[in-house]
Formats: C-alpha cells, sequence, structure tokens
C-alpha cells in the first residue's frame, strides 16, 4: 500500500533533516560501534540502578529506567542499526540482573518481556508516525502515551510477572504486576521523552550562556517546591507541585518540561522511599506509598507533556507562518523574470529613500535604464532569448553595484531603475558608466543595434537634494527625460539630466557617436 503524507510524516521528514540520526546521513560502521559501546555501558548502569532502587524500597519496583531510555534511542536511529540496540539492551538487562543472583533463566526472561515492551513500542510508534518519531509533537506524543507508556508496558509486566513467579515467590500476580506495570509506566513516561531531548540537537542551548541562569531559576522552582512538599509531613500539598511544573512548561518548553518530571521524580521518590513526605500519611505499606507516588508522578507526566507538545506544534506553526510570510513578503516584491526589485518595491524605496535624504539633507541620484532596441532584438532572437538577455542585464546592473543601500529594480518591461542614496551627479554618472560597460562587455549579439551588433544599454541619470515641496516623482521625471537625450544622442550612452540643452538647442543637437566599451 501506497504510504500518505500525513502531517506527521512531514514532520517526522522534517526532524529526520534536523537530527544527525537521519537515515540519509549513514554513519559510519566506526560510529555505529562507537555509539553502541557508548550504550551497553549505560544500559547495563540504568538496569542496575533500577533493581537497586526496588531493592532499596523494600523489594518495589518504584521506577524502570531502560525500556525508555531504549526506546528513545533507537527511534531516532536508522532502521537497520535497531536489531544491534535490541540485542545489547537484551543482553544489559540481562547481566544486570545475573549481578544481583537472579538465576540465568529467570534474568533472560525478564530481559526478554522488557524486549517486548521496547520492540512493540518501536514498531507500532514509527509505522503509524513516521521515522524518526518526534515525541515532541501532540499526535506522536499521545500514540506515545497510549501505546508505550499504557499498552506496551502493560504486555510486560504480565509476561514479567509470570515468569518470575515461576521462579520465585513473590507474592500474589496481581500486586506484583500492578508494581511492576507501574514501574514500567514511570520509566517508560519519563526516561523516553528526557532523552528523546537530550539527543535532540538544540537541548543544551537552554543549559549554556545566557540561557542557564533564566534555566535554572525555572528548575529550581518545582524542584523546590517537591523538596518542600516531601519533607513535610504533616499535610498532603502535592498540588503545590503543579503550578511549579506548568510555569516550567510554559516558560521552557518540552525540554524544560522533561527535565522537570525527571527531577521532581528523583526528588518525590527518593524521599517517600526514606520515609519522608505527606505519602507517609497513608497505609503503613511501602508498596501502597510508593504506588500512589508513581500515580503522582503519571499524572504529573500526563499533565505536563501534553502541553509542552501543545506549546511546541504551535511554536512549530508560528515559525512555519513566519517563514512563510517572509517567502511571500519577497515574491511580492521581487520581479519574477529577473529576481531584481519589482516596481512596487522600487516606489516604496525611492518614497523611503527620499524622505531620508530630505532629513538629512543628502543627494539622491536615479539611474533610469532602457535596453537598446529592444524590440527588434525580440524580433531576431525570439522573445525567451529576449528573457535571457533582460536576465543577463539585470545581472549585470546587480553585481556591478557594491553599496548596500544601492537598490536595483525593474522599473517595467526592457526598463530597469537604480536608486542610489547619499550619491551625487559626478559619482552617480561613474556608476552608470560601469553598467553601461558591463552590459556591453558581455557581447550579447544583437544584428538589430546600430551600436555595433552588440546589446547596448541607454541611460538617464539625475541626483537631487530633495526639497520639501517636491515630490520624489521630480527626479524620475529628469532621468526621464536625460534617457531620451540618450537615446536621441544615439544610445549606448550615459546622460544626465543637467547636461539636457534647452528644448530648441535639443531639437538642433547633433547626435553623439555611441561610446564603445
Ligand atoms: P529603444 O532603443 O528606443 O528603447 O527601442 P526598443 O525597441 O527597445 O523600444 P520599444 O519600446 O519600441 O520596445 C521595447 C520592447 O521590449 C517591446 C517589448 O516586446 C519588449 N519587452 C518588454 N518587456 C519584455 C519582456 O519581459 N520580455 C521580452 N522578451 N521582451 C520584452
Ligand atoms: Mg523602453
Ligand atoms: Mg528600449
Amino acid at each position: 500500500m501506497e504510504e500518505q503524507a500525513s502531517p506527521e510524516r512531514n514532520q517526522a521528514a522534517l526532524i529526520a533533516r534536523e537530527t544527525h540520526a537521519s537515515e540519509s546521513e549513514t554513519p559510519t560502521t566506526r560510529d555505529r560501534w562507537t555509539n553502541l559501546l557508548i550504550a551497553f555501558p549505560i544500559l547495563l548502569l540504568f538496569s542496575y540502578l533500577g533493581i537497586a532502587l526496588s531493592r532499596q524500597s523494600q523489594g518495589v519496583a518504584t521506577i524502570w529506567f531502560t525500556n525508555g531510555m531504549l526506546f528513545s534511542i533507537v527511534i531516532t536511529r536508522p532502521r537497520n542499526t535497531w536489531w544491534r540496540y535490541f540485542i545489547i539492551g537484551f543482553l544489559a538487562d540481562t547481566l544486570a540482573d545475573r549481578f544481583w543472583g537472579d538465576p540465568f533463566r529467570l534474568s533472560a526472561g525478564v530481559a526478554f518481556a522488557n524486549f517486548i515492551e521496547v520492540i512493540s513500542s518501536t514498531l507500532i510508534l514509527t509505522r503509524w508516525f513516521g521515522h524518526p518519531l518526534n515525541l515532541s509533537r501532540r499526535r506522536p506524543l499521545l500514540g506515545f502515551l497510549l501505546v508505550a507508556v499504557i499498552g506496551a508496558t502493560a504486555i510486560t509486566s504480565a509476561l514479567g510477572a509470570s515468569w518470575t513467579l515461576l521462579f520465585v515467590n513473590a507474592g500474589p500476580w496481581l500486586s506484583l504486576f500492578r508494581a511492576w506495570y507501574l514501574g514500567d509506566i514511570l520509566g517508560m513516561a519519563i526516561m523516553a521523552p528526557l532523552l528523546f531531548i537530550l539527543l535532540r540537537p538544540g537541548f543544551f542551548d537552554m543549559l549554556r550562556l545566557p540561557n542557564l541562569p533564566k534555566t535554572l531559576l525555572y528548575l529550581f522552582v518545582p524542584a523546590i517546591a517537591t523538596f518542600l512538599v516531601f519533607t513535610h509531613n504533616q499535610d498532603p500539598l502535592i498540588f503545590f507541585i503543579f503550578p511549579a511544573l506548568l510555569l516550567v512548561v510554559f516558560r521552557l518548553g518540552f525540554p524544560g518540561a522533561a527535565l522537570t518530571i525527571f527531577i521532581v521524580a528523583c526528588i518525590s521518590i527518593r524521599l517517600t522511599a526514606t520515609g519522608h513526605g505527606p505519602l507517609m500519611l497513608i497505609g503503613s505499606s511501602m508498596l501502597h506509598r510508593i504506588v500512589v507516588a508513581q500515580i503522582f508522578l503519571a499524572v504529573a507526566i500526563f499533565t505536563a507533556f501534553p502541553v509542552a507538545a501543545l506549546l511546541e506544534d504551535r511554536k512549530a506553526l508560528q515559525h512555519s507562518l513566519e517563514a512563510s510570510e517572509a517567502k511571500y513578503r519577497t515574491l511580492a516584491n521581487a520581479d519574477s523574470l529577473t529576481g531584481l526589485a519589482n516596481r512596487r518595491a522600487f516606489d516604496a524605496r525611492l518614497d523611503a529613500e527620499w524622505r531620508h535624504a530630505l532629513a538629512l539633507r543628502q543627494p539622491l541620484a536615479v539611474l533610469l535604464i532602457d535596453v537598446d532596441h529592444f524590440k527588434s532584438y525580440n524580433d531576431t532572437h525570439g522573445h525567451l532569448s529576449g528573457d535571457r538577455c533582460l536576465r543577463h542585464i539585470a545581472e549585470a546592473i546587480s553585481t556591478n553595484l557594491y553599496r548596500a543601500t544601492d537598490t536595483a529594480a525593474r522599473f517595467g518591461g526592457e526598463e530597469f531603475t537604480v536608486i542610489l542614496p547619499g550619491t551625487d551627479i559626478e559619482e552617480a554618472l561613474t556608476i552608470a558608466e560601469t553598467l553601461r560597460q558591463a552590459v556591453a562587455a558581455m557581447r550579447l549579439p544583437h544584428s538589430g543595434n546600430t551600436c555595433g551588433s552588440i546589446q547596448t544599454i541607454s541611460i538617464g541619470v539625475a541626483s537631487t537634494i530633495p526639497a520639501a515641496d517636491e515630490p520624489p516623482l521630480s527626479l524620475l521625471k529628469s532621468c526621464d527625460e536625460a534617457l531620451y537625450f540618450a537615446k536621441q544622442q544615439g544610445r549606448n550612452q550615459v546622460k544626465a539630466a543637467s547636461a539636457i540643452p534647452h528644448t530648441t538647442d535639443l531639437e538642433d543637437a547633433e547626435p553623439t557617436a555611441p561610446q564603445l566599451p
């Protein structure tokens, strides 16, 4: 079946381009082995820590880190490397259990149950939402919460609890399943987004100057709130943590939310497991307290992450709107044939430069450029060649203007203009002459041109220090007259408005020999 181009797939493709883990940027074999060699001891350490934590809290599994970690690594790696990560995950898990003295068959069975959780979540979610999976977007995140956090963990916990009871007497199946399930839910819900964010380019920006003080300040608020709430045994003040959590979500977005959940989880579980905090008010069993702590964290996750993902979606939408607005603004001001500024942009720019020059009492120059005998060029070479010729001329004009403030525009048809702020008539004449020579130097063949069988241009030049009672159009009018004079004098030349003789003289004026490059 053909794959549909859903927004998630498009986003996934975008991420693929952003992340170093895209399949197109194939990592070298050495990189792959290095990644595996780094991942293996980390997974081993966290499997070991997960078991250590459960032993510390009187045998209750509080959080199982490695499934979420492995899942978040795999979803951003090329598909053909997945099997290696699954194998090292399985080995790390088995080995950690063996360190704690569990028999091999129990360790391997438990590792297999964990393997099912990671592999099923990876396969289902990348199939539905594309690969690499972007956990910070709303729909993939909701899919992740349902499939990986709630669904796959249930299967793993059922398998793990059943397998364990074959070897050890760990109480009733349901309570073992429940403890296992909550530990897996927390591990998947906390570690996968956290590691996903850590591996995403740009995460460390918030931990770099000048962002670091702000980041620390925001993270400090939920950290201190959790610490105060979980060292206070008399009242159940857990709800105080939520405003602090939402503050971070709004200020630091998804990365901040993932970090905060991790911090809150560490503090609350540690203090509860060592007999502190409001959960001491409920019952006397550690299992009961840890379960409530886990539910509290799960609620915090299901509150913070969707809000963070929604904000991230909004931010992405805002970026794409800004980008398309910038693109359309550029298009609205550009001439589609030559890429120069169009008439609209020229008018606006001339107006702005006129006012600027008026305020600063500076000269402002304008060149009006007309392609010589262009009608006959079209007639001889065809309109498409005519278009190409206009593009070449536009390029010659723009590449010979060096100041950022100079603006070249297509005035219309085969006419171009250049606005030269702060330029007097001498300087403007020099620039115009450079442009005329640059066009002639291209030697575009034009047999119909009386000026030497190549394509040439004529330029009318005017410069003035604007006066308050004059419109910018007066400068353009002078240019037009100068251009008319240049044409009348034989084309392929530059004329200043100031050089035009009086009307009667103009009629008598002898054409001057066209200047050749
Ligand atoms: P002159 O030296 O007096 O300027 O003569 P000219 O032939 O260049 O002037 P005229 O105004 O008679 O003709 C301008 C020609 O420019 C006519 C028109 O077909 C052509 N033209 C205008 N815009 C375009 C364009 O976008 N592409 C092409 N190929 N030709 C264009
Ligand atoms: Mg013309
Ligand atoms: Mg012309």
